[in-house]
């Protein structure tokens, strides 16, 4: 906040301007708030996309410590020979890929668990890089993606169908 001063992070502007009681940047053109995090003056629409990244921060972080939370569970229901290893693209949404032994039909399955911002719970999908699809695992019959409420019932759905794939596929 600079000294009460308030300084617009977008142009550098010292900001003395009001427009309907809110500070304005008369360089930029529009209100600024206040980011009490770091005591930056931002646009509103700054503020919304730096409130959207910090959940989403938060979101990979819990999404992190639940996928290594039920790693064992997930490796004991699946088979010998498939590998199971944390996808994690550090700034980004983590995954865990399970894969059956090596073949000409490349297929894995990717399982995601819930988060608090989600209704319903862990969450597959399969990608055939051999026939060059990729999807989420639906409810029987229906139009929605599948919802698995615990890790090893995901890991279960996971390798049936990544074994249907295998099949379809030769
Ligand atoms: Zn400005």
């Amino acid at each position: 906040m600079t000294g009460g001063r308030i300084v617009c992070v977008h142009c550098g502007g010292v900001s003395t301007a009001r427009r309907h009681d809110r500070p304005w940047c008369q360089q930029c053109g529009c209100y600024l708030t206040l980011d009490p995090a770091v005591g930056e003056w931002v646009s509103f629409a700054e503020k919304l996309w730096r409130e959207n990244e910090a959940r989403n921060v938060q979101w990979f972080d819990q999404t992190r410590t639940n996928l290594r939370r039920q790693l064992d569970d997930i490796r004991s229901v699946v088979p010998d020979g498939w590998t199971t290893h944390v996808n994690d693209p550090g700034r980004g949404l983590a995954c865990i890929d399970i894969a059956p032994p090596a073949d000409r039909i490349d297929v894995s399955a990717r399982l995601y668990p819930p988060h608090d911002g989600q209704p319903g719970g862990w969450y597959v999908r399969i990608n055939n890089r051999t026939r060059h699809v990729d999807f989420p695992l639906y409810i029987a019959g229906g139009a929605h993606a599948a919802f698995f409420t615990t890790a090893a019932i995901a890991t279960h759905g996971a390798i049936q169908t990544v074994r249907g794939e295998l099949l379809a596929s030769y």
